[in-house]
């Protein structure tokens, strides 16, 4: 029974979606803002913009969200558009390789209905420029012809709203985020949010998990719901091979601890990264490209993966000449700090 997760090559704490992810997502996700746990603010702020955009009846003003993979974007995009009672097209940056592409896309959208674009800093420039008078004008500027006989000719579209989703607003080019009526950040949610996730999620599944097994998985799922309900299925699998199929502390403890998920969350990729940092260069700072070729990973993967859980937990911090492992990142892993941040004394029990 060892190797009772080990068939799995991808990574269990990847909060990027994953093909094991397939038969749980659909049933999982809420459908209407009270169902759609944590993001006080966020749904605060949607519910006023959906209240208003109703009594008008307009269609709600363009939103982008931003955050980190797997915090509920697409799901929150869902909802508006249920909660608008239209239709929600989803579609994402890298799947529209040509301007027409776009413009089929945009001509078939009805009144109100939602666009949905996942990571929206992937598009094209030239396919950006087909979104500026879509969203601001709702029209398509089409060209007809070529060289000195071409002109333009300007095709009404339906008042749609755009929801764009991105893991770095930074990377957004101005034009295109200054287009957006809404801009709403999502959060890492709490281990009290994400127990609130599980256990929801156990009763859709029919999954029997106590309080505290919800608790024990919701705090070693780096702040992400998609990490939560992947854990809460392999927990689920594991307490109904090696035990008697219920989720409580101890077989959410050996099922994570098989998965080599630490009480925090981080796993063996994350403390690689946290090792490699102090091993190779006395803790930092050192810069991201030199991280990423330590452990072998892409630099834009740790700046959105591993690196938002890891500067929450305050293990990692930026400066400006680099990242540097914090004394509280040395103490997780159990190796006596080099420096001393706080008072002195304070590592003595090291
Ligand atoms: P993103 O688009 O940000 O990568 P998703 O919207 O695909 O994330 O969310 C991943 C999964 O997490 C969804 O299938 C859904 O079941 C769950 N989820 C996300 N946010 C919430 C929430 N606030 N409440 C309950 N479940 C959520």
């Amino acid at each position: 029974m060892d190797d009772f997760f080990i068939a799995d090559e991808e990574r269990v704490i990847a909060p990027e979606y994953i093909s094991d992810d397939t038969d749980i997502e659909t049933s999982l996700r809420p459908h209407s803002l009270d169902e759609y746990i944590g993001q006080e603010k966020a749904k605060e702020n949607l519910k006023i913009y959906i209240e208003a955009a109703k009594k008008r009846h307009e269609p709600l003003d363009h939103v982008l969200l931003y955050g980190p993979p797997g915090l509920g974007k697409t799901t929150l995009a869902g909802i508006v558009a249920n909660e608008m009672g239209v239709q929600f097209r989803v579609t994402s940056g890298p799947a529209i390789e040509k301007p027409g592409d776009l413009a089929a896309l945009l001509t078939s959208l009805n009144d109100g209905d939602v666009l949905f674009i996942d990571e929206i800093h992937r598009l094209s420039r030239s396919i950006e420029e087909v979104l500026y008078p879509a969203m601001e004008d709702f029209a398509l500027d089409i060209i007809i012809g070529k060289g000195p006989s071409a002109r333009s000719i300007r095709l009404d579209l339906k008042k749609f709203t755009l929801i764009g989703a991105t893991t770095r607003a930074g990377q957004l080019s101005a034009p295109l985020r200054d287009r957006f009526g809404v801009i709403l950040r999502l959060e890492l949610y709490s281990p009290e949010e994400l127990a609130r996730i599980v256990q929801r999620s156990a009763n859709i599944l029919n999954i029997e998990s106590d309080k505290d097994g919800a608790l024990e998985i919701a705090s070693r799922s780096r702040g992400t719901p998609r990490i939560a309900n992947r854990l809460l299925k392999r927990t689920r699998d594991y307490a109904e091979v090696m035990g008697s199929g219920i989720i409580d502390v101890e077989s959410a403890q050996q099922a994570l601890g098989r998965m080599e998920i630490d009480e925090l969350g981080l796993d063996l990729v994350d403390r690689n990264l946290l090792r490699a940092m102090i091993e190779n260069y006395n803790g930092g700072p050192v810069g991201l490209e030199t991280i990423a070729a330590l452990i072998g990973e892409e630099s834009v993967t740790i700046e959105d993966v591993y690196e938002p859980y890891l500067m929450q937990l305050g293990f990692i911090a930026r400066t400006p000449r680099g990242r540097k492992v914090t004394t509280a990142g040395y103490r997780h892993l159990g190796i006596n700090p080099p420096f001393d941040e706080n008072a002195q004394g304070s590592f003595e029990s090291y």
